[in-house]
């Protein structure tokens, strides 16, 4: 099956097509966080999508090649170092550390690079970038000093947007980074330095200033991963202006398509409505984790809407998550304990009525997850039926195992601490399972006590035995 993926750009679902099919190279461009503050759940509920993407694509052999920006500099970068009277980079450095941090928490695969906006290599190509759009005629420089793109330059400019520009007049001159579709206007490719900006200036051939948050993602995207892309996502929110802005300048400097499919996760609510800090409905991943959530917890409570549905975080939600989660874990922790009867391992394709490939099928489907969970909740629960039922052999349950270690490579939800069943404690249980068999309650009373003196306690159930560690 093909993979097919929504394009926000056609507003339909279309077959992943890369400029390099051959090595099955993904190059994907993932906006970062602008770290003036601590990355909040509707940012992260973008980047585990993204993480899903990645984990489903490199499932299907893809060779994915992501880089994802920091933004660090910007109006509100700027307004909180001087709110608290220290230099930009100190800053923004705790906010970058933050940010690794919970993405570490959120099991979140890492990018190839983390290119920041004022690193020198950067700043030169957003200088670069500026001076060839002036050159083309598609930017100039305004009587603030400050150099703007100018949108009826490119015929092209709304497309992702779906904006109108013979429908809406444009309005002038917008400095601002954020604006609305209504304020429509010739955006800031380069901010002429103002007192408000303290120490934080570049020189450049229009005067001293720093770059607009449009342009720093247009030059480290094709920096890092050439004029051509294969994927680009962010949130919703960055549709307009930011990519907007993107493709304008991209396209006019290069001359080239820049993206092949965009892809964009909608909002989160939190309770049913906006988060916002004056609601006090406003959550950051470590906030959780402070009243008691683990990462998992909450990375299963985020990726598990689909990415282009709105997701109505809740409580009961992240309580839902966690009792999903302890059912998977039993059930994993149940396949182990009856895999170990037997070292050797049977795979298949099917479980009953159920195409264990239907997982990855479903991701194919623009990453159906709630497919894909249906599927991996069907199978616990059919192979809790075989085992309880005995029709299903240990050799099988090793089989089941290596898919759920497939399946887990795309959802990464695996316990914080796994334990490992040492060899010999698995050649005992196995001993214990038959003596149990043959009723011969002595041995295994015997083999009980070798296996806890090893520091393994053994829970007996109906049909089979478990191991807790003591
Ligand atoms: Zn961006």
């Amino acid at each position: 099956m093909v993979m097919q993926l929504h394009n926000t750009l056609t507003r339909q679902k279309e077959p992943l097509r890369l400029l390099d099919p051959q090595q099955k190279k993904v190059r994907l461009y993932t906006c970062g966080p602008t770290v003036y503050d601590f990355a909040h759940l509707g940012n992260f509920r973008a980047y585990l999508f993204e993480d899903l993407l990645q984990r489903h694509l490199e499932a299907r052999s893809y060779d994915v090649d992501r880089v994802m920006n920091l933004t660090d500099v910007d109006d509100k970068t700027i307004r909180g170092a001087r709110t608290q009277g220290i230099k930009l980079a100190e800053f923004t450095q705790r906010y970058k550390e933050a940010f690794f941090a919970d993405c570490k928490t959120l099991r979140l695969r890492p990018a190839r690079a983390y290119p920041a906006a004022t690193d020198p290599e950067n700043i030169a190509a957003m200088i670069e970038m500026i001076r060839d759009l002036i050159e083309k005629k598609h930017a100039y420089q305004a009587e603030d000093g400050s150099v703007y793109f100018r949108i009826t330059s490119f015929a092209d400019y709304g497309k992702l947007a779906h904006v109108d520009l013979t429908e809406q007049r444009p309005s002038g001159r917008v400095q601002s980074d954020e604006y609305e579709k209504e304020q429509i206007a010739d955006f800031a490719l380069w901010k002429a330095w103002t007192p408000d900006d303290g120490d934080v200036r570049w020189e450049s051939p229009w005067g001293a200033g720093r770059p607009g948050w449009h342009i720093e993602c247009s030059a480290m995207a094709t920096r890092l991963l050439g004029n051509q892309i294969d994927l680009h996502c962010g949130g919703v929110d960055n549709i307009f202006p930011h990519h907007e802005a993107e493709i304008a300048q991209c396209e006019c400097v290069t001359g080239k398509k820049f993206v092949g499919l965009w892809m964009h996760c909608a909002h989160l609510m939190v309770e049913g409505s906006k988060m916002s800090k004056s609601a006090g409905n406003f959550y950051t991943a470590r906030e959780l984790m402070n009243r008691g959530w683990s990462g998992r917890e909450l990375r299963y409570a985020l990726l598990t809407v689909h990415y282009r549905i709105p997701l109505n975080f809740t409580m009961e939600g992240l309580e839902a998550s966690r009792q999903a989660l302890a059912r998977i874990d039993t059930w994993s922790e149940r396949l182990q304990e009856f895999a170990a009867m037997d070292t050797s391992i049977q795979t298949f394709e099917k479980l009953g009525p159920i195409d264990l490939g239907d997982f990855f099928n479903a991701l194919d489907d623009d990453l159906n997850i709630s497919a894909a969970l249906a599927v991996l909740f069907d199978v616990i629960r059919e192979s809790n039926r075989l085992i309880d039922t005995k029709k299903l052999s240990p050799a099988e349950a090793g089989g089941l195992l290596q898919w759920w270690k497939k399946v887990n490579e795309v959802l990464a939800l695996e316990p914080d601490v796994s334990v490992t069943i040492p060899d010999e404690v698995k050649m005992l249980l196995a001993a214990r399972q038959a003596a149990r068999e043959a009723k011969n309650w002595s041995e295994s009373d015997r083999l009980r006590d070798e296996i806890a003196a090893l520091g393994w306690q053994i829970k007996d159930t109906k049909n089979d035995q478990r191991l807790v560690p003591v």
